[in-house]
C-alpha cells in the first residue's frame, strides 16, 4: 500500500477525523505518535504499543546516524527490524536536534554542523545529507530540514529561518522528486516555521504548499513561548495549508494542547511528555496530573487510575509502591508509569476521534480544559 491521506470528515482549521494509509498499515487521525528517538522508547516494550492501540511511531534520524549509524541499521534490516516494529514510522530531520545543541553547532545556508555526539568531531547536517540518511533508513515519512528559529517572537531571526527552511525545502523537494516521491515507499513533508508572526507562518506554508509536499508540519511552537502564542502559531498555520492534506504538529503532547490544537485543524503529533513526565513521577488521569511524589501518596493502595486498562494499572501496584520505587531508583516505577502516561494519551486521542465522529468533540474539549487549564496540582 502506498502512502495516501484520506479527509472524512472536517475543515481547513477546525476539528477533522481521517485516514492515513502508509507501507506499513493504516493509522486513524487525529493521532498520537509515540517518540522513539534512538529507535527505542524509554519504558513501554514494543510489543506492548499494538495492545495500548499505538498506530505509529517516531524515531530521529540524527540519533540513529549517530549511533547505530545507517549501516549497521541496514544490516539488521531497516529501521523497522531495529525497532521492533512493523507499524509506520515517521523519523524527524534532526533540525530540532541541531537547535537544541545550539551551543554544539554552527549553522549556514548550506546546513547545520554539529559536533559528533558519539565519536566526536563534527558532522555536516545539510538538506542533502539529511534526506539521504532518512531515505537510507527507510522510514514510511521523512521530514524535511529546517531551521527551528531559537526566539520565535524575534522577527529577523525568525524571518531568517523562513527565507532558509524554504530554500532548503526546495532542494529536498526536488530529491524526493528525483526518488519518484511517495512511489519510492517514502513520503517527505514540509515544515512550516514562522514563529509567533501570523504574516512569516502565511507566507512559509503558502511557500511550501507550492512545493506540493505529501503533508505538513508546524514547526517552531513549544519552544518556551507558552500556550496562548503556541495556538497562535498553529491557527495562523493551519488555515494556509490544503484542507485534504495531513498536518502535523511536531514536539507537542500534553493533554490540554492536543484538545486546543485538535480543535484547530491538527492530525498528528507527537512528544516525549507522556514517558519524560513519567520517569519524574508524573501521572496523568482525567483529573489532571498528579505527582507522586506527594507526600499523600506514601500509603496509597489504588493503582495509578483506577479502572484504568494499561499494563501498570491490571499489574496492581500501588501507587505506594510505585512512590517508594522512585525514591530508591528502581528501574521498574519509571518504565510503568510512562506505560501508563503513553496508553492515557493514545486513548484521549481515540476518545477525541469518537468525540468528533458523534458531535460531542465541545464537551471533551471543556472537560479536559477545565482539568488541565489549572494551576499544577499536587
Ligand atoms: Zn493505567
Amino acid at each position: 500500500m502506498s502512502f495516501r491521506f484520506t479527509l472524512h470528515q472536517g475543515t481547513a482549521d477546525g476539528p477533522r477525523l481521517g485516514t492515513l494509509d502508509t507501507p506499513h498499515g493504516a493509522v486513524s487521525t487525529p493521532t498520537f505518535m509515540p517518540v522513539a528517538t534512538r529507535g527505542m522508547m524509554r519504558g513501554p516494550w514494543p510489543d506492548r504499543l499494538g495492545p495500548m492501540e499505538v498506530e505509529m511511531m517516531l524515531a530521529n534520524s540524527f540519533h540513529l546516524f549517530a549511533r547505530p549509524g545507517v549501516e549497521t541499521i541496514q544490516a539488521v534490516g531497516g529501521l523497522h527490524a531495529y525497532m521492533a516494529w512493523d507499524g509506520p514510522i515517521l523519523t524527524d530531520s534532526g533540525g530540532f536536534q541541531a537547535f537544541s545543541l545550539a551551543s554544539i553547532s554552527k549553522l549556514d545556508d548550506r546546513g547545520w554542523r554539529i559536533a559528533h555526539p558519539v565519536h566526536g568531531g563534527m558532522v555536516d547536517w545539510t538538506p542533502e545529507v539529511a534526506f539521504s540518511v532518512q531515505a537510507a533508513l527507510g522510514p514510511d515519512i521523512a521530514m524535511v530540514l529546517d531551521e527551528c528559529p531559537a526566539d520565535p517572537r524575534h522577527r529577523q531571526q525568525v524571518a531568517t529561518a523562513v527565507e532558509r527552511t524554504l530554500v532548503w525545502a526546495k532542494q529536498q523537494r526536488g530529491l524526493h522528486q528525483q526518488r519518484g516521491g511517495i512511489d519510492s515507499g517514502q513520503a517527505l513533508f514540509g515544515i512550516v516555521q514562522g514563529g509567533v508572526f501570523a504574516d512569516l507562518r502565511q507566507q512559509c506554508a503558502e511557500s511550501l504548499c507550492a512545493l506540493e509536499f505529501d503533508g505538513y508540519a508546524i514547526g517552531g511552537v513549544s519552544v518556551g513561548e507558552g500556550h496562548e502564542a503556541m495556538m497562535d502559531g498553529v491557527r495562523h498555520s493551519t488555515k494556509f495549508l490544503p484542507r485534504q492534506q495531513l498536518r502535523y504538529l511536531m514536539g507537542v503532547g500534553t493533554p490540554l494542547d492536543l484538545v486546543e490544537s485538535v480543535a484547530r485543524g491538527i492530525d498528528m503529533f507527537d512528544c516525549v511528555y507522556p514517558t519524560r513526565s513519567g520517569r519524574f513521577g508524573t501521572f496523568l488521569s482525567d483529573e489532571g496530573h498528579h505527582h507522586l511524589h506527594n507526600a499523600r501518596f506514601q500509603n496509597d493502595a489504588r493503582p495509578l487510575v483506577p479502572g484504568c486498562s494499561c499494563d501498570t494499572c491490571q499489574s496492581g501496584m500501588p501507587r505506594a509502591a510505585l512512590r517508594a520505587g522512585l525514591k530508591s531508583r528502581e528501574l521498574l516505577p519509571p518504565s510503568m508509569i510512562a506505560h501508563h502516561n503513553l496508553h492515557y494519551l493514545v486513548q484521549l486521542m481515540k476518545r477525541i476521534r469518537e468525540a468528533i465522529a458523534e458531535d460531542r468533540f465541545p464537551q471533551l474539549r471543556q472537560q479536559i480544559a477545565s482539568v488541565y487549564l489549572k494551576p499544577k496540582q499536587a
